[in-house]
């Protein structure tokens, strides 16, 4: 999934970075330019977004081959508005400060644009195959970020003399502006305002997101009964087997120990409130059902899961040759890391019910990041 679309603390990259430029009263409207098969996670990433200021996205529009020429059909959807000024801002960002976005708002001109910049302070070397080679000048070197602030027309006007030809001779909308003769302006920029790029990165942006975030641990236990069958389903994962595991769903026990540890993380009640056995509709249901509830009300709480960790009981079958598929699995159903997601197996020694191979047992232990605040809104 593009970056700009994973989750957040909760809700998507782009939600949060959309969300920053709207904090500014004055910027009165927001495109996104995305790739045409985005429009869903686009789709997605506005409804998260409070809807104070939803009211001020405008429709996306589908951008270009490169950078540069996604920037110009972005720059193009805006021609009949001719705002004043138009920022340029990479949604992989996603939070820009208040401060920042004003510094270059207010350094625009008529003829003047303006770009956040950190000097650099690191050493710097042009490395040679692995090894030191020559000591570069840091003196005057600065590290870029967005929002890129420029008067519409006379940036219009740049984008069209290069033309569409042109525009993959620059790296930047800062050397497209220049180049036409507008002078661009350094403003400050800001450490937090960091570009997601790595997955690492998601981690470090959560503590900027949401600082008051704090661990919050839940467990889940299941049982489920061998009966006639010919698999059974363990974590999503379906395994061929002699017998059957019983239940009112598809009885994976897995499953529903994880889906219990993430609703004890959110002291919100358990799998059988939620999902009644009574209920005739998830007869038979996959379980991924509840999985995916529990992780809905995880993002409805603006948390997000930072680690979980299954043990399943039993005997037979071999959980070994069918953990990694299982992990891949939960990857995709909870939306996070396969690092972040533990599977493990044992037997109980051929004691108790699950010994003589009556049925199989399963434990979970979820970790979720929940705001501070969440528990006295929940209390
Ligand atoms: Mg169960």
């Amino acid at each position: 999934m593009p970056k700009q679309f994973r989750q957040l603390a909760g809700r998507p990259v782009l939600t949060w970075a959309i969300e920053a430029l709207l904090a500014d009263a004055r910027i009165d409207g927001v495109t996104a330019v995305i790739a045409a098969e985005d429009r869903a996670d686009h789709d997605r990433a506005i409804d998260a977004l409070d809807d104070g200021r939803s009211v001020r996205v405008r429709a996306p529009v589908v951008g270009g081959e490169t950078r540069q020429h996604s920037v110009f059909a972005g720059l193009q959807s805006l021609r009949s508005r001719a705002p004043d000024i138009v920022l340029i801002h990479d949604g992989a960002r996603p939070r820009p400060g208040t401060r920042l976005v004003a510094r270059v708002v207010e350094a625009v001109g008529p003829t003047t644009g303006a770009v956040p910049a950190i000097a650099v302070t690191d050493t710097l070397n042009r490395g040679s195959d692995g090894h030191l080679g020559e000591p570069v000048a840091r003196d005057g070197l600065y590290r870029i970020q967005t929002p890129q602030g420029f008067p519409f027309a006379a940036l219009f006007h740049a984008f069209e003399s290069v033309g569409p030809d042109g525009l993959a001779d620059f790296t930047d909308d800062a050397g497209i502006a220049a180049a036409s003769g507008l002078d661009v302006q350094l403003v400050a920029g800001e450490e937090r305002n960091m570009k997601i790029t790595g997955s690492g990165d998601l981690e470090k942006a959560a503590r900027i997101v949401a600082p008051n975030h704090l661990p919050h641990i839940g467990q889940g236990f299941d049982v489920h009964r061998f009966g006639p069958g010919d698999h059974v389903t363990l974590c999503g994962v379906a395994i061929a087997h002699p017998n059957g595991l019983m239940g009112h769903s598809d009885a994976d026990v897995g499953l529903h120990a994880l889906t219990d540890a993430i609703l004890g993380a959110l002291a919100d009640g358990d799998i059988g409130q939620h999902f009644p056995p009574s209920d005739e509709r998830w007869k038979g249901a996959a379980s991924s059902l509840f999985l995916d509830d529990a992780v809905r009300r995880v993002a409805a709480r603006g948390g997000r899961i930072a680690h979980v960790d299954v043990t399943l009981i039993c005997e037979r079958p071999k959980i070994g040759p069918h953990r990694e598929a299982m992990r891949l699995r939960l990857a995709e159903l909870l939306g996070i890391g396969i690092g972040r997601i533990g599977i493990k197996a044992t037997t109980t020694e051929g004691l108790g019910f699950t010994g003589r191979g009556e049925g199989i047992a399963a434990q979970a232990v979820a970790t979720l990041m929940l705001a501070e605040s969440d528990e006295l809104d929940h209390g």
